[in-house]
């Protein structure tokens, strides 16, 4: 299976001359072999996606798209897709189960002349959507694994096994520690963070083997050690914190993920190199890097 990042950005996209290497667009990545094409978020990079999905097709676009939960960042670029213009392609979307409202209604909400020209009904492609729970699925021959994780509101990983190899996708989550036990601990989350410290709680590790030995881990990296103690429960992890999950999980490559849309090419270059030398100086094998527009990761 082959991955491709076509949004990396957090939050907000983040268009601009600083921003170049890693690109603006809000998450939107690509899981897909010649059978099966997954689409993880529809955040505004999944307009690029469509465009180039429809140059790849042969008059037909069949695809599942998974939502790790609706915040706009993630689900934006929805409206933009352009398959879903066109009364041959077929999509399935699949989101989380107990948000109070039904998953299709979320998107024709998104929809509703307030905040968009066409409804959903309006769209001719064939469209069908699943609430899933932590049941595995099955996608022609490819296992997919939801997992409840740490944000506001509800939001779900996905893992991706197809028997050779094994991706995580896991973004927006805060360890559990900062946010469960904020009150009681605070004093001691922040002598942690200035010692540079990273604990993980016992739901942390749940997450862990979750995706324990996973090839691709791609996970929140939004803020620094030093920006986090201003944005307890925001629902994001900072790089250290990152790091220590991949490491524990014996993941082989570590893929940054969620970039905050304040951080520049330049700064995160730096946070990347010092994750790196983090891992070096424990004597570790973890590739980290940062997920950037257009990156292509090739599996088995
Ligand atoms: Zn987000
Ligand atoms: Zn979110």
């Amino acid at each position: 299976m082959n991955i491709k990042f076509w949004g990396t950005r957090g939050s907000i996209s983040a268009p601009g001359p600083e921003t170049t290497k890693y690109g603006g667009n809000t998450a939107c990545v690509e899981i897909s072999n010649s059978d099966t094409l997954a689409i993880f978020d529809a955040g505004t990079g999944i307009r690029l996606l469509g465009e180039d999905l429809l140059r790849r097709s042969s008059g037909r676009v069949e695809g599942h798209l998974f939502i790790s939960h609706f915040h706009f960042d993630h689900i934006v670029g929805f409206p933009f897709f352009r398959p879903l213009y066109g009364k041959n392609n077929k999509f399935t979307v699949y989101g989380c189960e107990g948000t109070g409202r039904k998953l299709e209604n979320i998107f024709v909400g998104q929809m509703s002349p307030e905040y968009f020209p066409v409804t959903m009904s309006e769209m001719p492609a064939e469209l069908q959507f699943v609430q899933v729970t932590t049941r595995p699925l099955n996608l022609n021959g490819w296992t997919i694994t939801p997992a409840y994780i740490n944000h506001p509101g509800l939001a779900l990983a996905y893992k991706i096994e197809n028997g050779k190899s094994k991706v995580v996708y896991m973004t927006d989550n805060e360890p559990f520690r900062y946010l469960l036990r904020q009150q009681a601990r605070k004093a001691e989350i922040f002598d942690d963070l200035k010692t540079g410290k990273v604990e993980l709680e016992r739901e942390d590790l749940l997450l862990v083997d979750f995706f324990e030995g996973a090839d691709v881990l791609i996970h929140d990296g939004q803020y620094t050690q030093a920006e986090y103690p201003s944005r307890l429960g925001w629902g994001h992890s900072f790089f250290e914190f990152a790091v220590e999950m991949a490491v524990q999980g014996h993941v082989k490559k570590l893929m940054l993920f969620h970039h905050d849309p304040d951080r520049t090419d330049a700064a995160l270059d730096k946070e990347v190199e010092k994750a790196q030398s983090l891992v070096r100086s424990r004597g570790l094998f973890l590739e980290v890097d940062a997920a950037r527009e257009g990156l292509e990761i090739a599996l088995p």
